[in-house]
């Protein structure tokens, strides 16, 4: 059966080194065949995927709670018809999409040459995904791929293995196996996947490795979209509703157990709303979760030992005060939601991005001081969230760049399934999502066609040149 036995997941296996190769030349091949340019195959490939997640949606909710204790509610609305609306909405306007483009604003003789932009494949691309999304982060940029006709490998994280088993046995079942790949393994793999040259590379992760990717594209010119991380900032002015404010940016960690790239990463509240805020977030925390979130079904697990102890030692070497939460179970990588108050921007919660349940609060005098604070911690964020006035809002947008905002919100804009995500600077380059998901994977190729009959027309470019021509 191609439908994955939900109970038995298959144990993590990487794929053999010396395979891959040849996995990334029958790709190459195949997309030079032109196979997957036209738009029927492209649509049968995304409808086929459709299916291949809803097969497998049992095997996909198993393995996302395997690897990251994720609520199963939260695995179909991120993850699963995450992807699935991500189809459909791309196979609605896919035609539309792929059509040529005329040159604006051009005179008469030029339109005779119908200069357009056709919308090409760039070609072989390579999908490297992170864990905390294992679905989301993989297949989302890997459905752009095939609706911009590209082929390609995707290299789901090892982090979560059981998701990239499932996501192994998606693609190479339900997709063309001579267009699309799926190659599992850390280091040594997608080291081996890098050294094949690829059309493009869309990397999601950390910073670090980001790097890496781009010095080894660059080797190559290989082009790379980078989405990277956090370490965003969330300002509540005095002028905010402090229950609006506290039960958002709750949620705003509570999803996946704060292992989201857009997550607040500390939260900048003025200090005369400080005690409001925080007796609101105490509230909003015994509503979402009246027995705790230790033994609730709605909150995820820290994906593994290793990141745990990162998150832990985040705790342990701040100098703050605790005010809400702080358990933590090691025998389950289990970190409760935990508010702290900071005494400065040098805090280790501060400083680096946490990826997990803690909300560091740090009291500021005023929004130019939150401002001030904002862009010296991280001049470019992923993400920015802004609670206050409309004055004061549009204030922070002005002065703190970032790669996407909610306003009177935590990470909402990055819900929104057709707006363009991506970061700025070191929060990364380049975007996907909607429209985008294409337009990254897609070449605008500029063309002119010239007819033989404009010969005569054309005259006036060939030499002699003379000050009669200049003048026609
Ligand atoms: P991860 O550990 O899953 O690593 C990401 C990918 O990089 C994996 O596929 C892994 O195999 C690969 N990788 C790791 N080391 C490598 C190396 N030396 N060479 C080549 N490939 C290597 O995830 P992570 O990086 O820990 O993810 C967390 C970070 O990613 C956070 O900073 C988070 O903010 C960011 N993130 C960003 C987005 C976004 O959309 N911008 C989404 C999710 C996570």
């Amino acid at each position: 059966s191609i439908i994955m036995d939900p109970i038995k997941i298959a144990p993590f296996e990487a794929t053999a080194i010396e395979s891959i190769p040849s996995t990334v030349n029958l790709c190459r091949t195949t997309f030079r065949s032109q196979t997957t340019k036209p738009i029927a195959y492209r649509l049968t490939q995304l409808r086929k995927l459709y299916w291949g997640l809803v097969d497998n949606t049992d095997a996909l909710l198993k393995a996302c709670t395997l690897d990251l204790g994720k609520p199963e509610f939260e695995t179909h609305l991120s993850e699963i018809d995450w992807c699935k609306n991500d189809i459909m909405f791309i196979t609605k306007n896919l035609a539309k999409w792929m059509k040529d483009e005329k040159a604006p604003d051009i005179p008469l003789t030029n339109s005779l040459l119908n200069p357009r932009i056709r919308k090409e494949p760039l070609g072989t691309i390579l999908v490297i995904g992170a864990y905390n999304f294992p679905v989301q982060l993989s297949l989302g940029p890997f459905i752009g791929a095939i609706a911009a006709g590209c082929t390609g490998v995707l290299k789901p994280s090892e982090v979560s293995p059981a998701t990239a088993m499932v996501l192994k046995n998606i693609v190479e079942n339900y997709l063309d196996p001579n267009a699309y790949a799926v190659v599992n393994g850390a280091i040594p793999e997608t080291t081996a996947l890098l050294n094949e040259k690829c059309d493009k590379i869309f990397y999601t992760g950390n910073a670090t490795v980001g790097t890496i990717i781009a010095k080894k594209a660059a080797e190559t010119l290989t082009p790379v979209c980078l989405e990277l991380g956090g370490r965003n900032p969330a300002i509540v002015t005095k002028n905010a509703d402090p229950r609006i404010a506290a039960r958002r940016l709750v949620w705003g960690k509570l999803m996946n157990a704060g292992q989201v790239c857009i997550s607040q990463n500390y939260i900048m509240v003025e200090k005369e709303i400080l005690p409001a805020f925080v007796e609101q977030m105490k509230i909003a925390l015994k509503e979402f979760y009246p027995n705790g979130q230790k033994t609730s079904p709605d909150f995820a697990r820290i994906v593994n030992k290793r990141h745990f102890l990162r998150i832990k030692k985040m705790v342990d070497d701040s100098r703050g005060k605790i005010l809400i939460g702080g358990e933590m179970d090691e025998s389950e990588n289990f970190i409760e939601i935990t508010v702290v108050q900071v005494k400065d921007d040098q805090d280790s919660m501060i400083v680096d991005e946490s990826f997990g349940p803690l909300i560091p609060l740090l009291a500021v005098d005023d929004v130019e001081e939150a401002i001030k604070t904002a862009n010296s911690v991280h001049s470019t964020p992923l993400g920015l969230y802004a609670f206050g006035s409309k004055a004061e809002t549009n204030k922070i947008l002005d002065n703190v760049t970032s790669g996407g905002a909610s306003v009177n919100d935590a990470f909402f804009h990055g819900c929104i399934p057709t707006l363009a995500f991506g970061g700025v600077g070191d929060s990364g380059q380049g975007a996907y999502r909607g429209k985008s998901s294409f337009d990254v994977f897609t070449h605008r190729r500029s063309v002119v066609t010239t007819p033989g009959w404009m010969e005569k027309l054309l005259d006036i470019r060939y030499p002699p040149f003379s000050a009669a021509k200049l003048k026609k």
